[in-house]
């Protein structure tokens, strides 16, 4: 813990006067470009990957990068997604999985989560993606994991779609869904290629 704040001192110190301009700005306006729905593994940090500044990532992340379709009551992912579409008015939605993650290896696996009641309800929201990667019969090991890593990014696109802000946002071209997967050992990302529904090297 001191580590963080010894960290802090050093932002508040060297980084922020650098950047004094845009946290000026920031303290009064809030107009994030993108919506970045991610995994809370500690290895997939949005802004470092993508290269943005505070400010530009409106951001969700949830164990498994997973999205609960919409349902009436507290529902605290709902809720950012319909403030991010539907107030900052965001123009894109990544939604983003990764490599060894560990919700997906625990699916795919089939561990024992009984010690883990709240994953295990929790994963459920995977249970498509679960579905299409069992139906893949000759997947074993890391390649079954990386398979559902990608389904799981479909089925959470999927679930995306069923929440209102989206749905209209969609009807009416204001916002572009996307679906990425980072891999952390080579630093590199593939994203959907909505045409052939196959994932394709990220390119700018
Ligand atoms: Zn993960």
């Amino acid at each position: 813990m001191n580590e963080m704040a010894q960290g802090f001192q050093r932002f508040s110190r060297d980084v922020f006067p650098t950047r004094a301009a845009l946290f000026k700005r920031l303290a009064t306006t809030h107009q994030p470009t993108a919506l970045f729905i991610g995994c809370s593994d500690a290895r997939v940090v949005p802004e470092l990957i993508t290269q943005t500044d505070p400010g530009e990532l409106f951001v969700i992340r949830t164990a498994g990068n997973l999205v609960p379709p919409y349902t009436r009551g507290a529902d605290g992912v709902a809720a950012s997604i319909e403030y991010a579409v539907g107030v900052l008015g965001v123009t894109d939605v990544i939604v983003c999985g990764h490599s060894a993650c560990g919700a997906m290896t625990a699916l795919a696996s089939g561990g024992d989560l009984t010690g883990l009641p709240a994953v295990a309800t929790w994963l459920h929201h995977a249970d498509v993606a679960k579905a299409r990667t069992d139906a893949a019969e000759h997947l074993a090991g890391a390649e079954r994991v990386a398979a559902l890593v990608k389904d799981n990014v479909l089925a959470q696109l999927a679930n995306l779609k069923t929440h209102p802000s989206v749905a209209k946002a969609l009807v009416q071209g204001r916002v572009t869904l996307h679906g990425w997967v980072y891999d952390i050992g080579s630093g590199s990302a593939e994203t959907l290629d909505t045409d052939s529904g196959r994932f394709v090297a990220l390119a700018g």
